[in-house]
């Protein structure tokens, strides 16, 4: 290699990935991060870590003079962009070039080439590909745009010239909505890219999107490596991605091939990059090329055995690709989903909070691989995109590989961050998945399926939460009789007072909706349950990889339960529901008035601090109403004492383990 350093140009799962390969490669790796990525994950798996900045991009992955900067301090010869941030940044590459750096991606002219969409269709109209129906010149006036919007014929899509990410485009079904939509989509390509032209292009109902992987190195080599099927997508941008896509000909492969490669070779291209195609039935249109690697391109790794990075590595390096197009061929089907910290529920809104529990399926060299750029116990964060992992799965065909994403996402645990996992494991079981029946609107058609109002947990659920506390009761008491040298001590029994007759517990849960309970009855190895009016026999046991194994009255099943203060996660089936556990003991409580002060038990928001500075509080007083999950939370004093400090306002948002109230020193609340 030319070069035996290479700077990392960004962060998270792509960071990772890229400097896993390099590592393998025997390249040394510098990561760059920001004040908030202090600890990421990225940072610890570089052999050198350059701070680049404070957490906003704006100031620090998207300063290109503090990137070059790093890399000329560190010795680097030279820097993978990854994807986003200045992936797609000529200025950025041609910067690299001037400080001697070799840039990992193409010349910095094939960048700009395909950086306009309007200007990349009128280039590839010349080389001959196919564009959809559309108008992509120079006049931006609203006269001449709805013109041509009524020459093409509603409905018609605009679309922002410099655009990435679904930014900047509006559907338009008719010509009274034209002006409206012209208006708004030029406010967004302003703000997000500084430029505010757009095209216009007839919009099709049910296209799918298809792309093609090209790859190119500088001998004037131009392949592809076949194609992605990314069609389901929610507001244009994709949740899953897979190859082959369903039911494309080898036929129609050839020639969707073959004018990618076109649009590449027309621009110079060099490295790895991607061809978008839109189509519909057996038409396809050429919609934009995107100069970088691209978020799903493990897919394609999974049915060629490629390592793209490691490709777009060597031919930065000046190698040659060796492979012939006619001998490359794909095998079997893989499928990618993103997991993303959203809400389904609340119009998929980006979720933050810290990873309580992450475990991801078990990887292997052949059928799961999880891309990630988190750890459990990381904070997600509000600087950067939500995405949590890409869950890539691989076998001999489209069901079996099907079959395979649907058991992994049921293995996935996350608790702590609201994730999309519930949502891609009912698109993952969708029978018109299933089917192959995809198309840019399949999320939008099936949303009823796909994501349903949110229900309180069942009673088997709240049952699962009560016998996870039930088996931590028991774990504690045993560790006790142990340490206490007295294990036969009835001191030691937690499970109720047994000296005659029937005795209970009352454990009481709020579920985002409402209280529930469970009266939990003691029977000779095993509890009784009262719940929603029934009484099951139960019966529950730590298995050895941590989750629970359950009985309840008569059937059996597996959950994970994570608790985390008085928040409960229970993960089931591929689902998770968050409970709070209505404690009379609160025992964290009392933890925080030992330290002399009150901290938030979960992230929420201050809805009235009841108390000022001053205040003399006694045990059990209401001191501040947290919000938290849809839920107001009463937070009360620990114990008496006074109040030296009230650190929010109503209004305010609290991270959790936050000091709400400091009480002063030496008085009973601290003592
Ligand atoms: P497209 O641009 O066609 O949507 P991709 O599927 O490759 O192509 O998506 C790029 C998207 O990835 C960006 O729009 C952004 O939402 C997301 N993204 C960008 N940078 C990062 C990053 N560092 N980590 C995670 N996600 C990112
Ligand atoms: P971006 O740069 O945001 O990725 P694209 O031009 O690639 O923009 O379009 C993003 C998505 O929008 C496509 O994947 C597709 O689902 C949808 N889309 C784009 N053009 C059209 C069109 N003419 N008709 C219908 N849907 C379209
Ligand atoms: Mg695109």
């Amino acid at each position: 290699m030319i070069f035996d350093k290479l700077l990392v140009a960004n962060r998270g799962e792509i960071a990772c990935r890229v400097i896993r390969t390099a590592r393998r490669m025997g390249l040394r790796t510098v990561a760059v991060y920001s004040e908030a990525d202090a600890g990421a994950l990225h940072v610890e798996l570089a052999d050198e870590a350059v701070l680049i900045g404070p957490a906003a991009a704006r100031e620090s992955y998207l300063r290109i003079d503090r990137l070059i900067d790093a890399a000329r301090r560190s010795g680097a010869g030279a820097v993978h962009p990854g994807y986003g941030f200045l992936s797609e940044n000529a200025d950025f590459a041609e910067a690299c070039a001037e400080a001697g750096l070799v840039f990992v991606g193409p010349p910095p002219a094939a960048i700009r080439a395909m950086g306009s969409k309007a200007a990349a269709k009128a280039l590839m109209e010349k080389a001959g590909v196919p564009l959809v129906p559309g108008y992509h010149g120079a006049a931006q006036g609203e006269a001449a745009l709805l013109a041509e919007a009524k020459r093409i014929g509603f409905p018609v899509l605009i679309k922002a010239s410099a655009g990435g990410g679904g930014k900047g485009m509006r559907v338009v079904e008719r010509e009274a909505e034209f002006s409206a939509a012209l208006a708004s989509a030029k406010r967004e390509a302003a703000a997000a890219f500084g430029d505010d032209r757009v095209l216009v292009e007839k919009y099709l109902r049910r296209p799918r999107h298809i792309e093609m992987q090209v790859m190119a190195d500088r001998h004037g080599n131009v392949l592809h490596l076949f194609e992605r099927d990314c069609s389901l997508q929610r507001r244009h941008q994709k949740v899953i991605e897979e190859a082959p896509a369903p039911g494309l000909t080898a036929e129609q492969r050839r020639v969707m091939g073959e004018a990618a490669v076109a649009a590449a070779r027309a621009v110079g291209y060099e490295g790895a990059g991607t061809v978008e195609f839109i189509a519909e039935g057996e038409r396809f249109y050429f919609m934009e090329m995107n100069t970088r690697l691209q978020v799903e391109h493990p897919v394609t790794e999974m049915i060629t055995g490629l390592d793209l990075v490691e490709w777009q590595l060597r031919v930065a390096a000046g190698e040659r690709l060796p492979w012939r197009q006619e001998t490359l061929q794909p095998r079997g089907h893989a499928i990618e989903a993103r997991v993303y910290a959203e809400d389904p529920v609340r119009d998929f809104l980006p979720a933050t909070g810290r990873l309580t529990r992450l475990r991801a399926p078990r990887e292997d060299e052949i059928h799961v691989r999880v891309d990630t750029g988190v750890r459990e116990g990381d904070e997600v964060g509000i600087h950067y995109d939500p995405m949590i992992a890409k869950l890539v799965v691989w076998d001999e065909s489209r069901d079996a590989a099907l079959r395979r994403l649907r058991a992994a996402l049921a293995a996935y645990e996350i608790a702590g961050v609201t994730t999309n996992l519930g949502f891609l494991a009912r698109i993952a079981a969708h029978p018109a998945f299933a089917a192959g029946e995809i198309d840019t609107d399949f999320i939008a058609r099936h949303r009823p399926a796909l994501v349903p109002p949110a229900s309180p947990p069942s009673d088997e659920i709240v049952a699962g939460a009560a016998l996870a506390l039930l088996v931590e009761q028991e774990e504690e008491s045993r560790a006790e009789a142990s340490r206490s040298g007295d294990p036969w001590s009835p001191w030691h029994q937690r499970n109720g007072w047994r000296l005659n007759g029937d005795t209970y517990q009352d454990l009481r849960f709020e579920d985002g909706s409402g209280e529930r309970s469970v009266r939990v009855h003691y029977r000779r190895g095993a509890y009784e349950l009262e719940i929603g009016g029934r009484r099951l026999s139960a019966r529950a046991e730590r298995s050895r990889d941590g989750r629970l194994a359950v009985e309840l009255g008569g059937a059996r099943s597996r959950l994970a339960a994570v608790r985390h203060g008085r928040e409960i996660t229970i993960l089931a089936n591929g689902e998770s529901w968050r409970l709070v556990h209505l404690d009379p003991l609160a025992p964290e409580l009392e933890e925080d008035a030992s330290a002399g002060r009150l901290t938030a038990p979960m992230p929420g928001r201050v809805l009235e601090v009841l108390v000022a500075v001053g205040a003399r509080v006694a045990r059990g007083q209401p001191l501040v109403v947290l919000e938290a999950m849809k839920m107001e939370h009463t937070i009360a004093a620990p114990a008496d004492g006074v109040v030296a400090r009230v650190a929010y306002a109503a209004g305010d948002l609290v991270e959790e383990g936050a000091t709400l109230i400091a009480f002063e020193e030496g008085n009973d609340a601290a003592a």
